[in-house]
């Protein structure tokens, strides 16, 4: 059997990039020959996160052949997805957007929850299959909270992500607020002016 590639959606964020590689963990622990890949460039915001933790980016997913298998993390909508996945083999989701233009030939695990993040989902998914979460992958899925939330400050935000990223960043072993800004400051410095307002104009509250 071909090798299971697992990515998120084009134009990357952080969950994107750290749900792959997370879930990529996950199928490992489980005995699956799974590796996570990406659709476009890590942002420096990603990049941040990856350095801080010592892990290393996915690489880039290479053209899909016909019936090749794949995991979905952080997106379902096709026209956000690779080239060619109308063709390949489906077999799993792990989501927290609306499904849209999505079908598949086969039957699937499909896993889409309302919260503010995939990493809050995939941190049950440890839970819930008995794995172990390393302090790395604790770090990538904090960041990807803080990073979809805005620290926390989105509307988006549910009760889960805020409880998933409390146990989370104990074993990341850092603090939530200082790391988070500083993540968030990476990526706001060259990209996304609304955090980098969030990041300015909150600052005096931390
Ligand atoms: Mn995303
Ligand atoms: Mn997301």
């Amino acid at each position: 059997m071909t090798q299971t590639k697992i990515f998120g959606h084009q134009n990357p964020d952080t969950d994107t990039i750290t749900s792959a590689l997370v879930t990529a963990d996950i199928e490992q622990q489980l005995g699956n020959d799974a590796v996570a890949r990406r659709l476009g460039e890590v942002n420096p915001e990603t990049q941040y996160a990856l350095d801080h933790f010592g892990v290393e980016a996915p690489a880039m997913l290479e053209p899909l052949e016909d019936d090749a298998p794949v995991i979905l993390v952080d997106h379902n909508e096709f026209q956000q997805s690779a080239e060619n996945i109308e063709k390949a083999a489906i077999l799993k989701v792990f989501d927290h957007h609306r499904i849209s233009n999505f079908r598949t030939e086969s039957p699937l695990y499909y896993r889409a929850e309302p919260v503010g993040c995939t990493a809050t989902i995939l941190k049950k998914i440890y839970a819930e299959n008995d794995l172990t979460i390393s302090r790395e992958m604790a770090g990538l899925m904090l960041s990807a909270i803080i990073s979809d939330t805005l620290l926390f400050k989105s509307p988006t935000t549910t009760e889960e992500d805020r409880k998933a990223a409390e146990a989370l960043r104990e074993i990341a072993e850092v603090d939530r607020e200082e790391y988070g800004i500083e993540m968030l400051k990476a990526g706001a410095s060259t990209s996304d002016k609304s955090a980098e307002a969030l990041i300015t104009g909150d600052a005096k509250t931390f």
